[in-house]
C-alpha cells in the first residue's frame, strides 16, 4: 500500500471510530422517524464496496476474450480498476439501501455497531420497507419533506470558496467558483469540484427556511407548528418534515403544485393586480396567499432591479422610476405609484410575476415530489462534515449557528496534514476559533476542526 492510500485508510478508521465513539456516548440525541417500522433506511458506509464481473465476450471469428474474475471486496480508498485483476469494467458502491429496523433499540444498535458515514430514511411509509423494488414495497404514504440546502441558492460567496480542477491528465488546471461549462486552457468537461460551507451560505439557507416555515407551511397551508419538524443537515442547509397525516397520500403532481406555489411560479397576476377606474391595484398586506405577499414581493424585486439581467419593456423606466415605485409601494395600504410613468397595467402584471418568483422560497424540488426519496436521520452524524445533524424548533433557529450548535466532537485534539496547496483550503470557523487558511501544512487542531477538514477530504490525519 502506498503511503498516500495508509493515511487514507487510517483517517477513515479514525472517523468510523470517532463515530463509533459519538453513538455510544449520544445515544438519546437519535431520533426516531414517525412509524419507524415502516421507513426504509439507506446507509452509506465508509468503505467502497466493489465488485468484479466475469464476463465472457466472443467476436464474429469466434475467438474469445474473458473480463474479470469475480472477485469482490472492501477498500477505503476510491477503486477504479479490480484490485486483483486489475480490469476496469468494475462495479463499486458505498450504499445499502432497503434497510429496515423495527424499532429506536434496533436503530441505535445498528448505529453503534456499524457507525456508518451517512444514514437516511424514507419519507415514504411501506408495507414491506425491506423489499428490493419499489413495487414490492407496497407504499403507504409519504411525510411532506422539503430540503433547501446552499446548493441551490445563487450564493455570492460560492465564488470565494468552492473550487474546481480540470481532469484532463496535461492540464489540472483549477480555479474557484462554480466549475464552468469546458476548460479554458484545455477545453476539457470533466472536472472535480470542492464544494465549501461557511456562515454566509448557511445564513441564506436559514432565510429561506424562516419564509418556508412562517410564510408558506403555517401561514398559508395552516399546518400545526407541532407538525412541522426542523432540522440542519449536517452540511450545507435545512429539511423540514410535515407530520400532518391530511399530507400522507399526496401524489407526486400535487407536490409538486405545493413546490410551485411556494416557489411563486406560474401565478396568475392578471387576478391580484388589477385596475379600478383609471388607478392599479395591489392587494393590502393583510389578504391571504400570494395576493398579501405581492407587495414585499415587488419591493424587493424594484430594490434589486439594477441588477436584473431581463430586457422586458419596463425595465427602463421601472429603473428611472425606482424611487417614486418604492414610495407607492411601502405605504400602507401598498399603491402602484402613477409617477413610476409609462408602467400599464399589462407591465406591472408581469412585474408581479417576476418579482413572485424571485421572492418564493427556494428549496430542492425533486426532494418534495418524489415520494420515495430518503432524508438524512435527524440526530445521526453527517459524514461530509463530522457535524451533527440535530432537531432545531422554529425558535431555536433564529440564534442557530450550526458552527458552534452542530459539533460533535469537543474533546481533545488532533494533528492532521492538508493535502492541498493550491487552491487550499479557506478560512473556517469552528465555535469562536478561527482556522486557515491552509496550504498544505501539518497543524494541531482541536477535534473538531479535525474532524471538519478530515470528513471535507481536504486533510489526512497524521
Ligand atoms: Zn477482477
Ligand atoms: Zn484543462
Ligand atoms: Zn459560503
Amino acid at each position: 500500500m502506498s503511503k498516500q492510500n495508509q493515511s487514507f485508510t487510517s483517517t477513515v478508521l479514525k472517523l468510523r471510530f470517532m463515530f463509533h465513539e459519538y453513538y455510544k456516548s449520544n445515544p438519546d440525541s437519535v431520533d426516531t422517524p414517525e412509524k419507524i417500522h415502516t421507513k426504509e433506511f439507506g446507509i452509506q458506509s465508509w468503505e467502497h464496496n466493489w465488485f468484479c464481473p466475469k464476463r465472457r465476450t466472443r467476436d464474429e471469428s469466434g475467438h474469445e476474450t474473458s473480463y474479470g474474475c469475480g472477485q469482490s471486496g472492501k477498500s477505503f480508498e476510491p477503486v477504479t480498476k479490480c484490485p486483483k485483476c486489475e480490469s476496469p469494467e468494475i462495479q463499486t458502491t458505498m450504499w445499502k439501501r432497503h434497510v429496515g429496523y423495527l424499532n429506536h433499540d434496533e436503530l441505535l444498535k445498528a448505529l453503534m455497531a456499524i457507525a456508518p458515514h451517512s444514514i437516511y430514511h424514507s419519507a415514504a411509509f411501506y408495507e414491506i420497507p425491506v423489499a428490493r423494488h419499489m413495487n414490492e414495497k407496497e407504499w403507504i404514504g409519504a411525510e411532506l419533506v422539503f430540503d433547501i440546502d446552499a446548493d441551490h441558492l445563487d450564493i455570492p460567496c460560492a465564488k470565494d470558496h468552492d473550487v474546481w480542477r480540470c481532469n484532463t491528465d496535461s492540464c489540472h488546471k483549477t480555479g474557484t467558483g462554480p466549475a464552468p461549462d469546458s476548460c479554458p486552457d484545455c477545453a476539457g468537461k470533466s472536472f472535480r469540484t470542492r464544494k465549501w460551507v461557511c456562515e454566509k451560505c448557511l445564513e441564506e439557507a436559514k432565510k429561506h427556511t424562516v419564509k418556508l416555515y412562517d410564510d408558506f407551511l403555517v401561514n398559508d397551508f395552516g399546518f400545526d407548528p407541532s407538525t412541522i419538524q426542523l432540522n440542519y443537515s449536517g452540511n450545507r442547509g435545512y429539511h423540514v418534515r410535515v407530520h400532518d397525516p391530511r399530507v400522507y397520500l399526496l401524489d407526486s403532481n400535487s407536490r409538486i403544485q405545493i413546490v410551485h406555489y411556494i416557489m411563486g411560479l406560474g401565478l396568475n397576476t392578471e387576478k391580484v393586480i388589477v385596475s379600478q377606474g383609471r388607478v392599479n391595484r395591489i392587494p393590502d398586506r393583510s389578504f391571504p396567499g400570494w395576493s398579501g405577499k405581492m407587495a414585499d414581493a415587488i419591493i424587493e424585486f424594484v430594490r434589486n432591479i439594477d441588477a436584473y439581467s431581463g430586457t422586458e419593456r419596463w425595465v427602463k423606466p421601472l429603473r428611472e422610476g425606482k424611487i417614486a415605485a418604492l414610495d407607492g409601494l411601502l405605504r400602507k395600504p401598498p399603491i402602484l405609484s402613477k409617477e413610476a410613468k409609462s408602467i400599464g397595467l399589462k407591465s406591472w402584471q408581469e412585474i408581479a410575476e417576476k418579482a413572485a418568483e424571485f421572492y418564493g422560497g427556494e428549496i430542492d424540488r425533486p426532494v418534495t415530489h418524489d415520494i420515495h426519496r430518503v432524508i438524512r436521520l435527524i440526530g445521526s452524524l453527517n459524514g461530509k462534515t463530522g457535524f451533527t445533524v440535530p432537531e432545531v424548533t422554529r425558535d431555536q433557529l433564529n440564534d442557530f449557528n450550526p458552527f458552534r450548535d452542530a459539533i460533535a466532537f469537543d474533546n481533545g485534539h488532533m494533528k492532521v496534514k492538508f493535502l492541498y496547496s493550491n487552491p487550499g483550503v479557506p478560512r473556517f470557523k469552528i465555535g469562536d476559533e478561527d482556522y486557515g487558511p491552509f496550504h498544505g501544512e501539518s497543524v494541531e487542531l482541536p477535534s473538531a476542526a479535525a474532524a471538519f477538514v478530515l470528513c471535507k477530504g481536504v486533510a489526512t490525519i497524521e
